[in-house]
């Protein structure tokens, strides 16, 4: 390491600035946010700093810079465009061993300034030891969208906290246990749910229990995996898919998003797939029920958005009638995911006033969805499970109504890199899905919208996601 990573305490402490411009002004809106007090030595000032002057929020020193402003100084950064003043500063500090900050010249630096993702208490410095501050500043950027906001008030009850645990683990292995709990647990995502009163209450009961033996609180998150891609996964998805103890996973989920579970985590395969299931439905409520019982976090991994043809409603409630504490995670329904990555919006204003999802799958070999109310015009219709009956679910589309010609469409592992489109007509399509061999998971759209599919396929599997549309243009060639 370049150098030394310190957080300074600055508060109510002589920290001088010389210069007054814009530069000047954010370096000090960084140390009023520290509590420091500032002294500004410059001829002139920038409105914002004059500002700051005027309310006397900073002491002003109209005047050029001598080594004597840095008798009381703990701390200086200058900031001026006259290199020559810089210089002094630096030569001055150094001297009186006081950390010296010259904006854009690091050598004239001891000490540099991280890019700072704030969330207070909670503070992440990036630095690049000035060798690449836009890169650090772009990590930090990626950061930023990483770290909830709410870190901040998280941060802030385990700091309210810290004695009373401290007091009640005398031994610093038990403490670190208990906090990675909190930390990991309910009492934070109570926090991130912005229920702050009821964490605080969590994390009181939590003290009280860790003393008697009351067994760890188990819970299940519920999580829609989206339709495949890893980067239709929400954020929060993610976050609780690398905390879960225990992972309950479907067919459909794929294996690029399970390799983002929790290394260590142990991993439960209930099946799913069509006439093999490898688990019975109530199995696995019961099975999600044991392993929270058990204490453990168990993450209830699912294709698409849990409750969009996912069971994951007949699952907790299964949950709740055993009490156990569950939270659900929203994912990209294959209907979106998969119409977006295809090229077919839903509800283009000029062909489709509706859409509705419906299941096409098989019971007894006959079509067992009533398909009379939903076959109109303008409206868009979705099929899921639909690959076996697809024959069928043409020919019902007909007999209720759609012209044979209606587009139709079916896509497999729409969003992923094994991506294959076909369309067609609701009478060519089940031919044509032969001929393409599909594997599934695959999704079937009905309705007008379809049309436009050849006019804004914008996804190229083969290039993954560098995929972008550009009419006219090769998007392959640069
Ligand atoms: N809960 C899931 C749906 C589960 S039912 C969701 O919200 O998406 C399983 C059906 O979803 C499959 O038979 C298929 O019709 C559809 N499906 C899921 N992912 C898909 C994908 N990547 N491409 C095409 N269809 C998909």
């Amino acid at each position: 390491m370049e150098f030394f990573p310190v957080f300074l305490d600055v508060k109510n402490r002589p920290c001088l600035v010389v210069g007054g411009g814009e530069v000047a002004a954010r370096k000090i809106g960084m140390l009023l946010q520290s509590h420091a007090k500032v002294t500004v030595v410059s001829p002139e000032l920038c409105e914002a700093v004059r500002e700051l002057a005027d309310k006397g929020l900073v002491t002003h020193h109209q005047t050029r810079f001598i080594p004597e402003f840095l008798d009381e100084a703990i701390l200086v950064i200058a900031a001026t465009d006259d290199s020559v003043v810089n210089a002094e500063v630096s030569v001055a500090a150094r001297e009186l061993r006081i950390p010296v900050n010259v904006v854009d010249s690091p050598d004239l630096c001891t000490f540099i300034m991280p890019s700072v993702i704030d969330r207070s208490p909670i503070v992440v410095a990036v630095s690049s030891a000035g060798a690449a501050p836009v890169l650090a500043r772009t990590l930090r950027a990626r950061l930023e969208t990483l770290i909830p906001a709410s870190y901040g008030r998280l941060g802030a009850l385990a700091g309210a906290f810290r004695d009373k645990v401290k007091t009640h683990f005398p031994r610093p292995a038990d403490r670190r246990l208990f906090w990675e709990k909190i930390i990991q647990g309910p009492v934070a995502e109570m926090v991130f749910a912005g229920q702050d009163d009821a964490a605080k209450a969590a994390l009181e009961k939590a003290l009280a229990a860790e003393s008697g033996d009351a067994p760890p609180r188990g819970e299940v998150y519920l999580v829609g995996g989206g339709p495949g891609n890893p980067d239709l996964l929400t954020f929060r998805a993610l976050r609780l898919m690398q905390q879960a103890d225990v992972v309950v996973h479907d067919h459909l989920v794929a294996p690029a998003i399970l390799e983002l579970t929790r290394r260590d985590a142990q991993r439960i395969y209930v099946g799913k797939e069509r006439n093999a299931h490898t688990m019975r439905q109530e199995n696995i409520n019961e099975l999600l029920v044991k392993l929270a019982q058990e204490g453990k976090r168990v993450l209830r991994l699912k294709g698409g958005d849990p409750f969009i043809f996912g069971r994951g409603g007949e699952e907790i409630e299964t949950l709740a009638a055993h009490g156990v504490a569950f939270q659900v995670v929203p994912g990209i329904t294959a209907a979106s995911g998969v119409s977006s990555y295809a090229g077919i919006p839903l509800t283009h204003r000029d062909y489709a006033q509706s859409c509705v999802f419906v299941t096409g799958h098989l019971k007894d070999g006959s079509v067992n969805v009533d398909l009379s109310g939903i076959a109109k015009a303008n409206q868009t219709i979705v099929i899921y499970m639909g690959l076996l009956g697809l024959p069928q679910l043409c020919q019902e589309l007909v007999k209720h109504g759609l012209s044979a010609t209606t587009p139709a469409a079916i896509i497999q592992q729409g969003t992923t890199v094994k991506q294959k489109v076909v369309t067609g007509t609701l009478e060519t399509l089940p031919a044509l899905a032969v001929d393409a061999q599909l594997k599934p998971p695959t999704l079937i759209i009905v309705g007008e919208v379809v049309k436009l599919q050849e006019k804004l396929a914008w996804y190229k599997p083969e290039l993954g996601e560098g995929s972008s549309f550009v009419a006219g243009i090769d998007a392959t060639v640069e």
